[in-house]
């Protein structure tokens, strides 16, 4: 299964339409797990399915998407049971206040998808803009509220039964924090320039922000503002590592990268390591290397950086060092460079097969 996520432009009267279906699914959560704890508390037992359905029919809600809820709650339910069988002090679930509900679920139907438009139950037609294609069946749909914005996220079954073939070469990736990543042909995938903007306009909205007054109407505009602005963050990088990792896929069969404990990392070089995007690159290049018809390798990560691609011996370097100078082989080339075709080579020894490409040796 694979998720799409789509920008929706709802009119007015959609969009007042969908908040107060919002406000309908935390009631509806609300109401059903009351009736539960009430019904555990007087009588010792979960409430019956037909009274939750009751709720359920009156509460204003498209079926498919007061059964979502149901769906949830139940599976929540069940957890507490099988903790509290463990012997684990579990509580029931929480009930919702409205800055909990931001998404509508539709598990099956309820929905169209034809050209420009999405078709949805009962909100009619919405404008939807397609930026990218699916591939596979559509399986279910959620209308997702994102600061003052609302997302269409489709997932479908992917028809990639058959993985291609990729004759591409095999490609060491060293990741990076000057440029984002260095690959083992030399070549260099910087930052996107564009996030510094962003960034800026976050800080910026973040100070205005602390000079409201608390409870004010201000300051709740202003939260509304720094909450979009984390998202279109969030979903510009998400767009960038995308197509970053998409051409990496459409060029090579074989892509090494290492191991790394990003979380270690980021605890101790301090914070911005984590938001370099690392995990969520490595997780798309390896859920979509199938389809593409790659192989990717994860290797060790101690010593490559130290050690020389030319000769295998260990050349110490400072940290602000750009440059690999090995004093037993002369070999003069960039350190990221350097890493991703130790990267590269630890990824393809005694490989041997379509996907070890040609003789083996991958050095300068
Ligand atoms: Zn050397």
């Amino acid at each position: 299964m694979r998720a799409y996520k789509y920008r929706l432009y709802p009119n007015a009267m959609q969009r007042k339409d969908m908040q107060t279906h919002l406000w309908f699914s935390k009631n509806l959560w609300n109401d059903m797990l009351e009736l539960t704890k009430q019904t555990y508390a007087d009588y010792g037992k979960f409430s019956s399915m037909n009274a939750l359905n009751e709720l359920a029919k009156t509460s204003g809600l498209y079926s498919q998407v007061s059964q979502d809820i149901f769906r949830r709650l139940n599976k929540s339910i069940y957890g507490m049971v099988a903790r509290r069988k463990k012997g684990i002090d579990a509580g029931f679930p929480r009930f919702k206040s409205m800055d909990r509900i931001k998404s509508l679920t539709y598990p099956q139907s309820g929905f169209s998808l034809n050209g420009k438009k999405l078709k949805v139950s009962p909100f009619g037609e919405i404008n939807i803009k397609l930026h990218r294609p699916i591939e596979g069946a559509i399986k279910t749909l959620t209308l997702k509220r994102e600061a003052d914005k609302w997302y269409a996220i489709l997932t479908a079954e992917s028809p990639s039964a058959i993985p291609k073939e990729n004759n591409g070469e095999a490609i060491g990736i060293d990741l990076g924090l000057m440029t984002f990543a260095t690959l083992s042909s030399g070549k260099i995938v910087k930052k996107p320039k564009h996030m510094k903007v962003y960034e800026d306009k976050l800080a910026e909205a973040q100070r205005n922000l602390s000079k409201k007054k608390l409870r004010s109407k201000n300051r709740k505009r202003a939260k509304l503002h720094v909450s979009a602005i984390h998202s279109k963050i969030a979903n510009t990088r998400k767009d960038w590592l995308h197509k970053a990792a998409n051409n990496i896929l459409s060029q090579y069969s074989l892509i090494a990268l290492e191991n790394l404990d990003v979380q270690g990392i980021a605890e101790e070089h301090g914070k911005g390591i984590s938001d370099a995007g690392w995990s969520i690159f490595t997780n798309i290049l390896s859920y979509k290397a199938e389809g593409a018809g790659c192989k990717v390798v994860f290797v060790d990560a101690a010593n490559t950086t130290k050690m020389c691609s030319g000769c295998g011996e260990m050349v110490k370097k400072e940290l602000h060092e750009r440059q690999h100078n090995c004093p037993y082989c002369d070999l003069s080339i960039d350190r990221d460079h350097n890493a991703a075709i130790n990267i590269l080579n630890r990824a393809t020894v005694g490989q041997t097969g379509s996907n070890a490409c040609g003789d083996g040796s991958y050095a300068v």
